[in-house]
């Protein structure tokens, strides 16, 4: 039995490499606010990007499905999450990227694959396509991620006079003792160099469908991987939330771990829903606890689904007549959902 799950975090980070997406690009966005006489527009907010957040996730899941023996094609099994090479690509090109021979089993599977399989070829052999979803350009295929993310967003910009908490630190790296004539490359090996930290309040929401791993959408609706390998992918993907609700996201982490405090944490996990469910609201604007309880309790109206909702950090004023239950530890609604739809 599996279900789909919709969760929230609201996350206090100070010095957070947060906007390093690419090096040295400073990652900003202009965002709209509602306040008490109409909305504020703000220029330039810090801000991540879902592709980074989702990155994270599936760096996670991979670690979790190597150690669980759960299958991974060639490149998900290094944590390479690339588009499918088109048939043009040779596949001594993917060997050399890979660091295999080119008459390597697995890469030769692969490669097969990429030249003609069906969605039901790809997905049973690799959980990142399957979970993260994939794009083949020739010939066409996709299949959409059953894992979704919202972009990480500030939360406290409407209230702020200044809501453009970035800061650019130079750091420097040093040699000791300069030696006379050195070249200019050689000079070079100390330099000092620029990395923007962002800091504040910031939420993202998620979306995950473990109804349909390992279920080709395009296909007769038949699930084509076993029981064991739906369990450890399932369960991967509920894992594998832990470290982004612990902040861990972003670049240049080695410089600079997140100062971060979880606040809030909502997970809603619905079962017998007879399509996707919908988006919680976004953390970035007031009132989202219930907002989101709102809109869950008339989908569950509207559907039959059956909702449980669990929460850290949160009091909502009413249940709209939904089940909800506090935990005391932030990760305790992944393990909630586990035992809600996996046990
Ligand atoms: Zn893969």
């Amino acid at each position: 039995m599996a279900g789909q799950l919709a969760l929230v975090a609201k996350l206090m980070i100070n010095m957070h490499s947060l906007n390093t997406e690419r090096a040295e690009e400073i990652r900003r966005v202009p965002l709209v606010y509602k306040i008490n006489d109409g909305y504020k527009v703000v220029e330039e907010a810090v801000a991540v990007s879902g592709v980074m957040l989702k990155h994270y996730h599936f760096t996670t899941m991979v670690e979790y499905l190597r150690r669980d023996g759960g299958k991974l094609c060639p490149f998900c099994k290094r944590g390479i999450a690339i588009r499918m090479p088109s048939k043009r690509i040779p596949k001594s090109d993917l060997a050399r990227i890979l660091g295999v021979s080119e008459n390597n089993k697995e890469l030769e599977r692969y490669y097969q694959h990429v030249q003609q399989g069906s969605e039901g070829d790809i997905i049973s052999s690799c959980a990142g396509e399957d979970i993260h979803g994939f794009l083949r350009p020739d010939p066409p295929l996709r299949r959409e991620s059953l894992v979704k993310f919202s972009w990480l967003l500030p939360s406290i910009l409407s209230e702020l006079e200044d809501p453009t908490m970035f800061t650019v630190v130079q750091h420097t790296r040093v040699i000791p003792n300069i030696p006379e004539n050195l070249s200019e490359d050689a000079k070079q090996l100390q330099m000092p160099y620029p990395r923007g930290y962002g800091n504040g309040v910031f939420g993202f929401v998620s979306l995950a469908n473990l109804e349909l791993v390992g279920v080709p959408i395009t296909g007769s609706g038949e699930r084509v991987i076993d029981g064991n390998e739906k369990s450890k992918r399932q369960r991967a993907i509920i894992r594998s939330y832990a470290p982004l609700i612990g902040s861990v996201m972003g670049a240049s982490m080695a410089k600079a771990l997140p100062a971060y405090k979880t606040l809030e944490v909502m997970l809603v996990i619905v079962k017998n829903s007879p399509v996707s469910i919908p988006v919680p609201v976004h953390p970035m604007y007031d009132n989202y606890v219930n907002d989101t309880l709102k809109i869950f309790s008339s989908y569950r109206d509207l559907t039959k689904a059956n909702v449980r909702v669990y929460t850290y950090g949160v009091r909502p004023s009413e249940t709209y007549g939904l089940d909800i239950e506090r935990v005391s530890r932030p990760l305790d609604v992944l393990m909630q959902a586990e035992e809600f739809l996996l046990g």
